[in-house]
């Protein structure tokens, strides 16, 4: 329950009813619940109230309100309606959509669209005023503090940065009475964004681009566009001027920009603000409480004009959104997979839709999805030609691991070495991507040959140096590294199995000793501002040798990198789901795509063991289409997406007996439709998390199939045990 609501503990209200109010709570329930209005407050949808459940009051939001007829049982009151925006009439069939297609209770989006309302305001500032009175002398650093406050009312520090003076000089002025303090609300609005400030200089191709997306917003309504251009093509300036031609047409206007990773935001901001005079909202995990309820309030009541923010930023309440821009629309970073399971890009051309707005996708490797939409003409296909301000792609090339193996117990091959050294030599940069986080990937017992895994989940430890534990990815369960295996009993027995990128960092830093080398991945970045201070050394050249996951693979320009080693491309090959192939191909494609910029010719090796893959020769050729066609061929016969549809079940218990009777009722229920193939129930890949067994079906449905219809049939048909969970996935990109 939220501070707001337990305030209001205990006052009763009128009892005199007229309306019911159907209130929708931000929790796992089935429906909204009905309570009734009491008399004179008045209730409009959209409305945040607090509302009595059991002992509690909890935070809910009014979607609908009917005339009491005679004779009803009676209801519990509405407590109270509480100071707080209301939701827009879109937010909330937005959040309502969701929850019908994701196959999940409408209270689980709720949750996420509430998560800013429900936040702490941001305290209060002092700042200082003009009291009218004299100073007693008038120096020319006095003036000037005078001056300044006349302009805008400041806090101490502010108001002395203003004036260009010390803070005693402020302090003194305080003193004597001339400024006296006065607290006040911390800011509730944004500065406007100005879209008439000059943009970026925009070559032959990003104006064509640009041009396409305006004229497309003029038409207004529901339209979305693929913006497909390579790494360096200037997508970022594009998008801009759509967002300029939106915000200048409509003075009311929103604009959302969604980005897969937090460590991408504070470049965008600053584009934004660059472009616009003015900061964007930012909305994303690391923004603390305070700051994220003044976005929402500033959002609902439309005096925040753009957001720029991760995937749950599209819960915002908007009420005039006119244009979302997903950016790396391809990342598989915009599906949630944890609680309300949803895909960021998929609901942001819903909610597009809903708020008859525009929509563009941007990326360098669409996803097969989105570019099915293009080839299919649903969506308008815009592609830039070539790098901005260069002519050059990097040069790729694979490097043959059965040929040219690293030394043992080394993890850089002797190609890849000698071109780092070449690359130091010249003063310049090199990046190694690894999508490996920590040390060693796997730890092993050489006397008895036993692997670390965690105590309740079927995953192998992986070994983190900085920490000196071993953690579980999947959990986060972590352990000290033992002297003694726990198997065996053997002592100093442990050993670790192949790299991570802090051992490909140490690796470096032998080879190079003179190098200043860094690694970047989320157990050594741990926040936004710490992302941006690593990006911001790298693009300034205060790194030699950048060991980085895929978080620095994307988006960002560091112009005088011009090397990239690929230390395992085949890691994504091994993945074993639908998608492997092609994001595989897209994170090399982005990973090789950051080397060279401006006037120096970049190239990128690939280490592989299997340099005949069709993915590592259309990544050599530099081939997009030839390797889209190949994989979209393989989809159409398979009948994958794009060209089916897909969900998954994992059900889950802690008694197996249970799970086990319960998943074979479950398949006995599924309904028989045409156009829809069934398999399983089989053991999960991971069939064991946190002392969980897990069971999984797979759905193939046509396209024709209304699938979210389908599994919300299907499990209202069952009713699980109470130690055994159902998860529905629509549109699953893990198959674990
Ligand atoms: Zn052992």
């Amino acid at each position: 329950m939220c501070a707001a609501c337990s305030r209001l503990g205990g006052q009763r209200k009128s009892l005199l009813m007229s309306r019911i109010a159907s209130i929708l709570l931000p929790m796992p329930l089935p429906e909204a619940f009905d309570y009734a209005e009491p008399d004179g407050m008045g209730l409009e949808v959209g409305d945040q109230v607090a509302a009595p459940l059991g002992p509690r009051l909890v935070h809910g939001v009014v979607t609908a309100l009917r005339e009491a007829a005679g004779g009803n049982r009676p209801l519990k009151p509405v407590e109270a309606l509480l100071d707080a925006p209301r939701l827009p009439p879109n937010t909330l069939e937005f959040v309502q959509w969701a929850a019908r297609y994701a196959v999940d209770w409408p209270g689980q989006p709720l949750a996420i669209a509430l998560r800013g309302a429900r936040a702490p305001k941001p305290r209060p500032v002092k700042v200082l005023e003009l009291t009218g009175q004299a100073p007693q002398r008038l120096t020319p650093a006095r003036s000037k503090v005078l001056q300044a406050a006349a302009v805008q009312a400041l806090a101490p520090a502010e108001l002395a940065r203003a004036a260009g003076v010390s803070t005693g000089v402020v302090k003194a002025l305080v003193d004597e009475g001339v400024l006296a303090v006065r607290v006040i609300e911390a800011q509730a609005r944004f500065d406007d964004p100005d879209p008439s400030r000059p943009g970026a200089q925009l070559n032959a191709s990003q104006a064509a681009a640009a041009g396409a997306l305006k004229a497309m917003l003029a038409e207004s309504g529901f339209n979305v566009a693929l913006l497909d251009g390579v790494t360096g093509s200037g997508k970022t300036e594009v998008y801009l001027e759509a967002a300029a031609a939106a915000l200048a047409a409509d003075p009311a206007a929103q604009v959302l920009i969604l980005l897969p990773e937090i460590a991408l935001t504070q470049a965008v901001i600053a584009r934004v603000t660059e472009r616009f005079g003015a900061p964007p909202g930012e909305w994303h995990s690391d923004v603390p409480p305070p700051a994220r309820r003044r976005v929402w309030d500033a959002v609902a009541g439309g005096r925040c004009r753009i957001v720029v923010g991760a995937r749950s930023a599209l819960f915002l309440p908007f009420p005039d959104l006119k244009l979302i821009v997903v950016d790396e629309e391809h990342d598989a970073s915009f599906k949630q997979e944890e609680g309300f399971i949803y895909h960021a890009r998929d609901l942001a051309v819903v909610r597009a839709k809903i708020e008859g707005a525009g929509v563009v996708l941007a990326s360098a490797t669409p996803s097969l999805e989105t570019l099915r939409n293009a080839e299919t003409g649903r969506y308008r296909w815009l592609r830039l030609s070539g790098r901005h301000g260069i002519a050059q792609l990097p040069q790729i090339s694979l490097i043959d691991l059965r040929e040219t193996p690293p030394e043992q117990g080394r993890w850089l091959s002797p190609p890849l070495v000698e071109a780092m050294g070449e690359t130091f030599q010249r003063g310049e940069q090199t990046l190694l991507f690894l999508n490996r986080r920590g040390y060693a990937p796997l730890v092993l017992c050489k006397a008895c040959g036993q692997r670390m895994t965690a105590p309740d989940t079927d995953s192998w430890l992986v070994e983190h140096r900085y920490s000196g534990r071993l953690v579980c990815h999947l959990t986060g369960f972590s352990m000290p590294k033992p002297r003694i295996c726990p198997h065996c009993g053997a002592h100093d027995s442990l050993v670790s199995i192949g790299p991570g990128v802090e051992r490909v960092e140490e690796e470096a830093r032998q080879l190079f000793p003179d190098a200043r080398v860094s690694v970047f991945s989320s157990d050594t970045i741990f926040d936004a501002r710490e992302a941006k201070r690593m990006i911001e050394a790298m693009a300034d050249g205060h790194i030699d040798i950048l060991v980085a996951t895929q978080a620095a693979a994307k988006g960002h320009n560091f112009p005088n990198l011009t090397l990239v080693g690929v230390v395992d491309a085949d890691l994504g090959l091994r993945g074993g789901d639908l998608r492997a192939a092609e994001r595989t191909y897209q994170l090399l494609a982005q990973a090789t795509g950051r080397a060279g910029r401006r006037d120096r010719p970049g190239r990128a090796l690939l280490q592989t063991y299997a340099p005949e893959h069709a993915v590592m020769q259309a990544l050599v050729a530099q081939d997009r289409d030839a390797f889209v066609a190949a994989e979209m061929a393989e989809r159409e016969m398979a009948g994958l997406p794009p060209f089916g549809r897909l969900a998954a079940v994992v059900v889950s218990g802690l008694d197996p007996a249970a799970l086990e009777t319960f998943v074979r009722a479950m398949a006995q229920a599924a309904p028989n439709t045409d156009g829809v193939a069934i398999y399983g129930p089989a053991d999960a890949p991971l069939g064991l998390i946190r002392g969980r067994r897990r069971k999984r079906f797979l759905v193939r449905a046509d396209r024709t199939v209304d699938l979210s219809a389908y599994m919300a049939t299907w499990r209202a048909r069952v009713k699980p045990p109470a130690s055994v969970r159902v998860a529905i996935d629509i549109d699953p990109y893990s198959f674990l």
